[in-house]
């Protein structure tokens, strides 16, 4: 109704695991991942994990310089958990079992992610009556502003409608306006940061990102 965009394929591929509890299941692992985001980044692959709000801490294990169709030849049996695992764990080659630990302790929850995109900066002639917010409306990689754009968008529109009450297609306007600037900037730094964890050196570049000045 707005845009024949579509989403397409970034060359990555996520398998989220998680383990549940983890201060009480495994309080060694709750110390190492900390309070916030915990990556390790390898070459062509990456281990990212996150402490939820409710305890459970999520990790997603990325495979980059994929096709669309890897999950079909990756080996990983998504319907059998325990061998999941292990095959997830083979496909580390190398890495130091602290790091495999995380994924022997998640439960049976593995989800595959095929990654896609829509393009950066899209936007859409404003028609009254119907707009987009979250994903469908700027789909980017997820390297953490999906879903606070998400949550932006919501509030966004929301306050916009409020404003207008006998107008919509103003407050529609009015929010998509914000919402194309905001978004585009995000989705941008977004490709960068992609850029950053796909690259040969990916480790080394994270950590002159962290670095002062
Ligand atoms: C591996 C990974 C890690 C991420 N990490 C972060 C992060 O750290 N920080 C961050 O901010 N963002 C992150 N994101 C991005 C974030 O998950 C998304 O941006 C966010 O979920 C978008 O929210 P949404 O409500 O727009 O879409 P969604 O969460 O996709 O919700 C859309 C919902 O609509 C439902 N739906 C679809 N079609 C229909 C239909 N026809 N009828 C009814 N229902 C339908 C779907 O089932 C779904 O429940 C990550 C994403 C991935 C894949």
């Amino acid at each position: 109704m707005l845009t024949d965009a579509r989403p397409a394929h970034i060359g990555q591929n996520v398998v989220e695991v998680g383990i549940p509890d983890i201060d009480r299941t495994h309080p060694d692992l709750a110390a190492m991942v900390g309070r916030g985001n915990y990556w390790v980044l390898g070459n062509g692959l990456s281990l990212a994990a996150q402490r939820n709000g409710d305890g459970r801490v999520r990790i997603g294990i990325s495979f980059y310089h994929t096709a669309e169709d890897w999950f079909a030849t990756s080996g990983i049996p998504f319907d059998d958990p325990a061998a999941a695992r292990a095959r997830l764990i083979d496909l580390l080659p190398g890495w130091d079992s602290r790091f495999t630990a995380l994924i022997a302790a998640c439960d049976d929850t593995v989800v595959p992610r095929s990654i896609t995109t829509l393009p950066v900066g899209l936007t859409w002639p404003s028609t009254p009556g119907v707009t987009l917010l979250g994903d469908a409306a700027h789909l980017m990689p997820p390297v953490g502003e999906g879903a606070n754009m998400a949550l932006l968008d919501g509030a966004l529109l929301g306050l916009a409608l409020a404003a207008h009450p006998d107008d919509f297609p103003v407050a529609v306007k009015e929010y998509e306006r914000e919402m194309f600037e905001r978004t585009s900037t995000a989705a941008r730094m977004s490709v960068e940061m992609q850029e950053l964890l796909t690259s040969p050196d990916a480790a080394q570049k994270m950590l002159a990102f962290f670095q002062p000045g």
